[in-house]
């Protein structure tokens, strides 16, 4: 049984054979409009905008905001190593944060002692789609004038107190990649929440040009106007997403669906004490994104993992933290002991996930668990 099984609805190859006879195969076309109109629908950001990744969408965050050489951005460690390159590459230093035990997300009552005068941003990831706790993150930002950039890779379709995640910060991202709920193999979004930023979001993210406004027929030609690069997906990608994004909803409940099936077959096991079960805190809806457990110690996990390996299951873990990685403290630095971060990292196991994931290849997971744990 593998980790991840990529779930297509079907129309993905009918809908690029459309952009291939509409003969628009560069950015832009219909199939990116639609795609952009969903998104800002779904979500109620002022400008979704298509980009080769949720990579891509981060670092056209970071040039937006014109993040510096020296400026400080706040984000957790236990995070995939993109929420922190898109500052590095603009020469800012990431300071890493604990997380918070329960949802393994930015502890946000560790973000206010680490701001300093060079402090630019908060960058909150939302961890397996369940949200930071934003209100008091967005309060933290205001007091401090900071700007928040959310990276929202896995949260499409979760939400916080009702409001869509990636909608909640100044810019939030997305991303399509395959392993993620909603897919285009590679692919990513910027949502762009403060109108303010529109404009140059568009110009930016068409190598610095306004060929957008070009198109609309609001300029008779176009021209370099500002630092840009090329961010934009092609047609085929885009007409790829909207077969996926019609079904989002469907998609989303399958997920939520296993997810619970999985909450429900693993109770037990909490209940003897050899692993917790994920934490979602009721302001919280989640897309059921990843299922992970934690057992009591990293000697278990290797244990766990390897097992599972020879049972022929597919489990897999995340995330080295960033600060203890080769390049972590090399580009940023910690504010803090960031222990939960360390002992929690060692011990997190994520168990196969996917759209359409049977409930006996669930049991064969859990009764695999309750074999090696109990043993
Ligand atoms: C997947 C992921 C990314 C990167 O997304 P890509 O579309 O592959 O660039 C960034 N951050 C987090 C938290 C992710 O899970």
């Amino acid at each position: 049984m593998p980790f991840n099984r990529p779930y297509t609805t079907g129309n993905e190859i009918g809908y690029a054979s459309e952009a291939r006879l509409a003969r628009h195969l560069s950015g832009d076309g219909q199939f990116t409009k639609r795609c952009h109109i969903w998104i800002e629908e779904r979500t109620g950001c002022a400008k979704a905008l298509l980009t080769h990744s949720c990579t891509s969408a981060l670092d056209l965050a970071a040039l937006l905001l014109d993040i510096k050489s020296g400026d400080e951005v706040i984000l957790p460690s236990y995070t995939f190593v993109s929420t922190a390159n898109a500052f590095v590459l603009r020469g800012a230093v990431p300071v890493f944060v604990d997380i918070r035990a329960d949802t393994l997300n930015l502890d946000e009552r560790l973000v206010e002692a680490a701001i300093t005068s060079r402090t630019r941003a908060i960058v909150p990831v939302h961890y397996a789609g369940v949200s930071c706790e934003m209100g008091s993150i967005i309060e933290i930002a205001e007091r401090h004038n900071l700007k928040i950039v959310e990276d929202a890779a896995q949260g499409i379709m979760a939400s916080y107190k009702g409001r869509a995640l990636g909608a909640l910060g100044d810019l939030g991202s997305f991303s399509f990649h395959e392993t993620k709920n909603i897919i285009s193999g590679e692919g990513g979004s910027l949502l762009v929440n403060d109108p303010e930023l529109v404009q140059r979001a568009e110009i930016m993210r068409e190598k610095g040009t306004d060929r957008g406004r070009f198109f609309r027929g609001e300029v008779d030609k176009y021209t370099w106007q500002d630092v840009g690069s090329s961010f934009l997906p092609n047609e085929i990608t885009a007409a790829f997403l909207w077969a996926q994004l019609e079904h989002a909803e469907r998609i989303t409940a399958g997920r939520l669906a296993n997810w619970n099936r999985y909450d429900e077959m693993l109770a037990p096991l909490e209940q003897r004490g050899v692993l917790r079960r994920p934490i979602v805190p009721p302001e919280c809806q989640h897309n059921g994104h990843l299922y992970y457990v934690l057992l009591q110690s990293d000697a278990d996990r290797s244990r766990v993992l390897s097992e599972l390996k020879q049972h022929g299951i597919g489990a897999t873990f995340h995330y080295v933290p960033l600060h203890s990685s080769p390049a972590g403290l090399r580009f940023g630095r910690t504010h803090g002991e960031l222990s939960v971060t360390t002992a929690l990292s060692e011990r997190l196991v994520r168990l196969p996930m996917w759209f359409d994931l049977s409930e006996a290849q669930q049991q064969r997971v859990c009764d695999a668990l309750r074999a090696i744990l109990l043993s």
